[in-house]
């Protein structure tokens, strides 16, 4: 009977709901799964079933689904001030969360500009550099680099500055054209060549591209560290140094999209601390608010926002707004989750899960049909190919990653491979058992699907 309560949630989400990211038809095949609450890692659904989110729903949960902690900060935020628009006014969350991300983010970043989701960050970052230089007298200044394999969200600016052929392909009429250079991902390096040697290697096409074009280009916009959505793909921070100076020397913004990567994911607080790096935009979402509520921000620094600050009559502003742009909930949330980190050191605690993710996935490591297992920080991905020897990939029709994410569910977790990469990025809150539990799962999953 309570499985009933499932199947009538599904059918009646089948007649009017049209799912993100999904082709619905597969739906006919694999329900949908209706989630009645959740706790912790925990998601639950109407039938009293439990899947352990391995994926902190999409990258965004830090703590923990109903933390208790920003529950309570909510509810009391709630009864103050739900909404209030940011032009003209402005309230308490909004600029104690603005002091608290610039004191965090590294030095030089002295504004906060919020906005609602990642993607309008993305296209905040964009229209913030090219309107820059047009206000600095260089109009010239039009266009933006960007990384092979990058993903920077789906509007269409966001859209245009990303690479994954998967969801960009069909759009590309309606897209800005952007310099692609291939990315310092280093998963395709030779055996002998460390992840730095080939990273640094890689750096020569953006130096030749960079000293080409930089009367034309306005920044270069890149996901440090890791490349979440182009299957988790990382590489080495000393490509961030070196393009952090060449973007010096040539007078180019760097945009670094911290969206994914950001609130301790890559065992930093922020990935660019790692490369001792202060990129000239620095987009935040996702665990921002914890994964409670969606709120972004673009900080940048004093030269950018002193390019802005003139006479009404100049006409300098900039004239970007979201209806929903720092909404104190969110931000409440926000301050809650921030709250988190300094009291339970929790960036410094990562490390032994992080550690104990990676004994854990040590078995994957010789397994025949793994071509790679990589981890940074709280990230890991394990690469499934049809030979591991050649690094053959499987054919996409065969959707084995497809497999692993059934498997998972029937066993209760939530997996979401990215085509065959099978990936791991849980709350903070799991615990070294979970850990276990989740790891178990997938090698099982794995071994179901590359079976036959
Ligand atoms: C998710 C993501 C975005 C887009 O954020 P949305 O809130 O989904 O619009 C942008 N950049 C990166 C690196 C992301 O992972």
């Amino acid at each position: 009977m309570k499985n009933g309560e499932n199947k009538a949630w599904a059918t009646r989400d089948q007649s009017v709901v049209w799912h993100p990211c999904t082709q619905m038809k597969d739906h006919e095949r694999l329900p949908i799964i209706p989630i009645r609450r959740a706790q912790g890692v925990w998601l639950e659904d109407f039938a009293g079933k439990r899947y352990l989110d391995a994926i902190s729903s999409w990258w965004v949960n830090l703590f923990g689904h109903a933390n208790p902690r920003i529950n309570a900060a909510l509810k009391a935020q709630l009864d103050e001030l739900e909404h209030v628009l940011l032009a003209g006014f402005s309230h308490a969350p909004a600029i104690t969360l603005a002091e608290r991300l610039i004191a965090l983010a590294p030095p030089g970043l002295t504004r906060c500009f919020y906005a609602d989701n990642g993607s309008s960050a993305v296209e905040v970052a964009l229209k913030m550099s090219f309107h820059y230089w047009r206000n600095r007298g260089q109009p010239q200044k039009t266009r933006f680099v960007t990384l092979s394999n990058s993903y920077h969200g789906e509007t269409l600016g966001a859209l245009a500055v990303g690479d994954v052929t998967l969801y960009k392909d069909i759009y590309k009429p309606l897209l800005m054209p952007v310099i692609v250079v291939p990315s310092p991902d280093c998963y395709p390096r030779a055996p002998e060549v460390s992840c730095v040697q080939h990273s640094e290697r890689m750096f020569a096409a953006m130096a030749q591209i960079l000293a080409r074009q930089q009367a034309e280009i306005c920044a270069v916009i890149v996901e440090p560290l890791v490349q979440c959505a182009g299957a988790m793909r990382m590489y080495d921070p000393v490509y961030l140094r070196l393009l952090r100076a060449a973007c010096d020397h040539y007078g180019i913004h760097l945009i670094a999209d911290e969206i994914a990567v950001g609130f301790g994911r890559t065992g930093s607080f922020f990935a660019c601390e790692q490369a001792a790096i202060t990129p000239d935009f620095l987009c935040l979402s996702k665990g921002l608010t914890g994964g409670y509520l969606p709120l972004s921000t673009v900080l940048t620094t004093s030269e950018v926002y002193a390019a802005f600050y003139a006479e009404h009559a100049a006409q300098r502003a900039f004239l970007h707004s979201h209806s929903y742009t720092g909404n104190p909930l969110a931000c409440q949330a926000a301050l809650a989750s921030l709250d988190i980190f300094r009291a339970d050191d929790v960036i410094e605690k990562n490390k032994s899960l992080s550690a104990h993710m990676a004994r854990a996935l040590a078995p994957l490591h010789v397994h025949p049909h793994v071509a790679e297992v990589r981890q940074t920080g709280m990230i890991a991905a394990v690469e499934l190919v049809a030979d591991r020897a050649t690094r053959t990939p499987y054919p996409r029709h065969e959707r084995r990653g497809q497999r692993v994410y059934a498997y998972g569910l029937e066993h209760g977790v939530l997996l979401r491979p990215l085509g065959d990469v099978v990936y791991f990025m849980p709350p903070y809150v799991i615990t070294p058992s979970e850990i276990d539990l989740m790891v178990e799962v997938a090698i099982r999953g794995i071994e179901w699907a590359v079976a036959g």
